[in-house]
């Protein structure tokens, strides 16, 4: 396991030699103390990215592919390796890891592998007599800061596309979950990555994190996490008028419809807010239930979260684990008091379980909430397995309600109504809506939200656009313009 920075292809320990423990949030025991980067290693690395950043960028774009598809396959080897370790480090079930996070990790690789020869530039017609063309040219180093909520699988997502595009990174995972992306760059190095391209500076968000978002020298943050850290991250930026792209907090509406397939809802929406103990961006924590299938959908959904299996991520059957930090803990519990002062109804959970094997661990029952839309328990991220519902009479109530909140990520709508789907679709304010599934992504199709959510997008051709700038070259073949002096 590595537990020091990456820089410059090596792993070196911090300039102060700091270190940050690293917990199991099952047992929590510390697994292990790592090398903690501070300001003056986010240099050294940005340093680094600087040598490499001409060379790389300036690659046949195949030979950069092609050390992404080979990454992926490295991944894909060592996926029982990957699996434990995520496990270990966020409380991810082995069975999610396994089905969801090691796949799609190497599937972005492997998407962004394929993409890198194939993103082109375009030519437009202008006037007469000129040749205009637009070609993408990488950024240039680009800063990445990632949460600790699905760390190896945001670690593809932010790694993949700006390498593909042709960019040296700096990328700062959350101090709570490191040790995934400290093995991605192990598997890097030892793929032929050149020295420099990747750097990792593990460290904390007020130190290593705004010596990023400050940099002169880097020119793009990209940034997952809290929305009050993507202000901050704004702030920083303008030094040197960095480009930054945002993939900030969530409340995701999830809408049932009174024609809605009840049993295929009620399982859809809880993957949509239990799937990763409800600590996804994109999960569906506000139900929004149309009255006349509220009761039987309230019925199931709750007998539902009562069954879901809590237990230790390394067991293939648990089905949910440990929130990722005690601190984290607390603040999911406290949300249950804050429900209950306004006049909220706990349905279920709302507090730690009752239950021996699970004592030491960060555990949080799945909790589910009758609160009103303007409670703050429906308005603020709570970013646990905690779902507060509504119930609504008409398709314009459940669409106020769904677009009353600041955030505008994940959305959900379940009905057999064509017409009505389209219609939401349409008026919804969201990044992305789904019908009739929920937490559906693909590295094709584009990830990003809007209003204090963030801006910018991750995955496909968006992404790519993100990551590389357009210089429009203009050739003239015998046209006099632009207009000479008459002389
Ligand atoms: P956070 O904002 O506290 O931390 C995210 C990262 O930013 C960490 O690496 C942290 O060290 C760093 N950081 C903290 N302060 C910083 C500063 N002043 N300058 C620079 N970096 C700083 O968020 P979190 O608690 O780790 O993650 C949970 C949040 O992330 C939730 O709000 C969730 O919705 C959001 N999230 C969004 C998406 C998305 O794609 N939209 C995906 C996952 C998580």
């Amino acid at each position: 396991m590595q537990t020091k920075l990456f820089i410059g292809g090596e792993f070196v320990d911090g300039l102060a030699g700091g270190t940050i423990p690293v917990f199991n949030p099952y047992s929590g025991e510390i697994i292990c103390e790592i090398a903690e980067a501070r300001a003056e290693d986010v240099d050294r690395a940005v340093t680094a990215a600087k040598a490499a950043q001409f060379a790389w960028g300036r690659a046949d774009a195949a030979d950069r592919g092609n050390l992404l598809l080979k990454l992926a396959d490295a991944i894909d080897a060592h996926a029982d390796e990957l699996i434990e370790l995520e496990a270990l480090d966020t409380g991810h079930p082995v069975r999610d890891a396994r089905k969801l996070d090691v796949p799609r990790t190497s599937r972005c690789f492997r998407y962004f592998g394929g993409m890198a020869d194939k993103f082109e530039g375009f030519v437009p017609p202008v006037y007469p007599g000129f040749l205009n063309y637009v070609q993408r040219e990488p950024v240039g180093v680009v800063g990445q800061i990632v949460p600790w909520n699905f760390p190896l699988m945001f670690t593809s997502w932010k790694m993949a596309p700006a390498l593909a595009a042709g960019n040296a990174i700096v990328i700062k995972p959350s101090e709570l979950t490191p040790l995934s992306t400290l093995r991605i760059a192990e598997l890097m190095r030892d793929v032929g990555f050149p020295a420099g391209v990747v750097n990792v500076v593990p460290g904390y968000g007020h130190t290593a994190g705004a010596r990023i978002a400050e940099h002169p020298e880097i020119s793009k943050v990209a940034f997952t996490g809290s929305t009050a850290t993507g202000r901050r991250i704004v702030q920083a930026s303008a030094g040197n008028l960095k480009k930054v792209q945002l993939e900030l907090g969530g409340k995701g509406p999830n809408i049932v419809f009174g024609d809605a397939n009840v049993r295929a809802a009620i399982g859809g929406s809880a993957f949509a807010i239990f799937h990763n103990q409800g600590q996804a961006c994109i999960a569906g924590s506000r139900l929004i239930l149309h009255k006349s299938i509220a009761d039987e959908f309230l019925d199931g959904f709750t007998k539902f979260a009562r069954s879901i299996k809590l237990g230790d991520p390394l067991d293939p059957t648990t089905e949910m684990g440990p929130l990722t930090s005690k601190q984290h803990q607390e603040r999911v519990l406290h949300f249950s008091q804050v429900a209950k002062d306004q006049g909220g109804e706990i349905l279920t959970g709302g507090k730690q379980p009752d239950r021996d094997d699970l004592a030491k661990g960060y555990f949080v029952e799945p909790t589910i909430v009758r609160a009103k839309p303007t409670d703050r328990v429906s308005q603020e991220e709570v970013f646990g397995p905690f779902v507060t519902v509504t119930t609504f009479e008409d398709d314009e109530e459940a669409l106020a309600i769904a677009n009353g909140v600041q955030y505008g990520l994940g959305s959900g709508l379940w009905t057999a109504n064509l017409t009505r789907a389209h219609k939401f679709a349409r008026d919804i304010r969201a990044g992305m809506v789904w019908v009739n599934c929920y937490k559906v992504v693909h590295p094709g199709s584009p990830f990003g939200g809007v209003g204090e959510s963030g801006y910018g997008r991750e995955m496909g051709f968006e992404v790519m656009r993100e990551y590389t700038q357009p210089k429009s070259v203009w050739i003239n073949f015998d046209s006099k313009m632009p207009p000479h002096y008459d002389r």
